[in-house]
């Protein structure tokens, strides 16, 4: 379970979450839908630790890693208080983000892309390591590019590599901020089936997405922001077929 009670993100004067609430339960497929620059991005970091929050407390599977209020002056900026970085990078490492630009480590066979982390952060045995790994890359449909490195893939088969690779470490939680965005509108299916099967697999996920067939269809729950801050919440059938708020209607009709 995914806690976040009261999250305020300033970026200097500009407060980019205002006060946001947000659980997602164990084996949970949860949507952020908003427009562009209404924060979904720097909520998703803020469960990894790539964005550091100014207040409020954010609680995984029982470990609170940040907790304060308002303006406590820690290190040289105003944010909340975090758990010491060691037992903050263990926490992280329970985490799985998939960006849409997919990050792979270009250096690295696809195969070393995926047991890099397992290998170098949990100390995990190479050739245990290994087989997960080619179990990973058959889930993702990708068992014969296993020797080649990330620059010989399309966009579509990059990002089927990076989830593979978020998925190595064995996460309690997958983050995706938009996954497909990238990607040419024909190839975004073969991203999105991969994430719909893991969505059948009641793994935990939060997933930022202008996608709104995918939200539609796969989520469990789709969250709506707008200016900072999480304006509906509901079911896929109550938030596009009954929005409350004209805001998420004008939203909705701009984007079907
Ligand atoms: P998009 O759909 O375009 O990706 P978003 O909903 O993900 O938008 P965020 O990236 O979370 O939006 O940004 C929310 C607001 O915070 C924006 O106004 C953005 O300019 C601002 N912001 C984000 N990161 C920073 C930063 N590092 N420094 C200053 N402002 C930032
Ligand atoms: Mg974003």
């Amino acid at each position: 379970v995914l806690e976040m009670k009261n999250i305020v993100k300033h970026f200097g004067d500009f407060t980019a979450l205002n006060n946001v609430n947000l659980t997602v339960e164990d084996g949970e497929t949860v949507a952020i839908i908003g427009p562009s620059g209404s924060g979904k991005s720097t909520l998703l970091r803020t469960v990894n630790c790539l964005t550091r929050i100014s207040s409020g407390k954010i609680t995984l599977n029982g470990t609170t890693f940040v907790d304060g209020k308002p303006g406590e002056e820690t290190g040289r900026l105003k944010e909340a208080k975090y758990l010491p970085d060691r037992e903050l990078k263990k926490l992280i490492s329970e985490t799985g983000m998939v960006f849409q630009h997919f990050n792979l480590f270009p250096h690295m066979t696809c195969l070393k892309n995926i047991t890099y982390a397992p290998i170098k952060v949990k100390g995990e045995d190479p050739r245990k390591a290994e087989a997960r790994a080619m179990e990973l890359l058959e889930m993702v449909g990708l068992s014969d590019k296993r020797d080649e490195f990330p620059n010989m893939l399309s966009g579509g088969q990059k990002q089927r590599i990076a989830i593979a690779r978020g998925l190595a470490m064995e996460p309690k939680i997958m983050l995706f901020d938009e996954p497909t965005s990238a990607l040419d509108p024909e190839i975004t299916g073969e991203v999105l089936n991969v994430m719909k099967d893991l969505s059948a697999k009641r793994i935990t996920m939060i997933v930022v997405t202008h996608e709104m067939g995918f939200a539609r269809e796969v989520a469990d729950r789709v969250v709506f922001m707008n200016r900072g801050q999480i304006l509906e919440t509901g079911t896929p059938e109550e938030i596009f077929t009954n929005p409350k708020s004209d805001r998420l209607r004008e939203f909705l009709q701009a984007m079907l």
